[in-house]
């Protein structure tokens, strides 16, 4: 768990615009490409969608976890993403994400 913060894989994605912000964490197993992105209330990786939403084990997954515990450490990379970017990085997280993630259009 802790691994995961101490090489300072959590960043946090904001905008420059509104503020709205969210995590984005590097997973351990499969090298830079294996990136998740969390908020507090949801998390792109498998894990979270099988362990928290469908069989409710956990109430986090450890990405969202590593997200806390960064934040209380005061570990974060933050990134400022323009308007654009922004929108770019939701776009395509959305593809990747499982259903209960999608965000509704409007
Ligand atoms: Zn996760």
């Amino acid at each position: 768990m802790t691994d995961i913060v101490d090489s300072r894989k959590v960043s946090v994605m904001r905008d420059v615009v509104t503020g709205q912000f969210f995590f984005s964490v590097r997973g351990q197993n499969h090298g830079d490409s294996d990136v998740y992105t969390c908020s507090f209330h949801h998390c792109s990786c498998p894990a979270f969608h099988k362990q928290v939403t469908q069989s409710k084990q956990s109430i986090y997954c450890k990405h969202q976890l590593a997200a806390r515990i960064a934040i209380s450490l005061n570990k974060l990379k933050i990134e400022e993403l323009q308007q654009n970017q922004w929108k770019e990085m939701l776009n395509k997280q959305a593809k990747q994400m499982p259903v209960p993630f999608k965000q509704k259009n409007g």
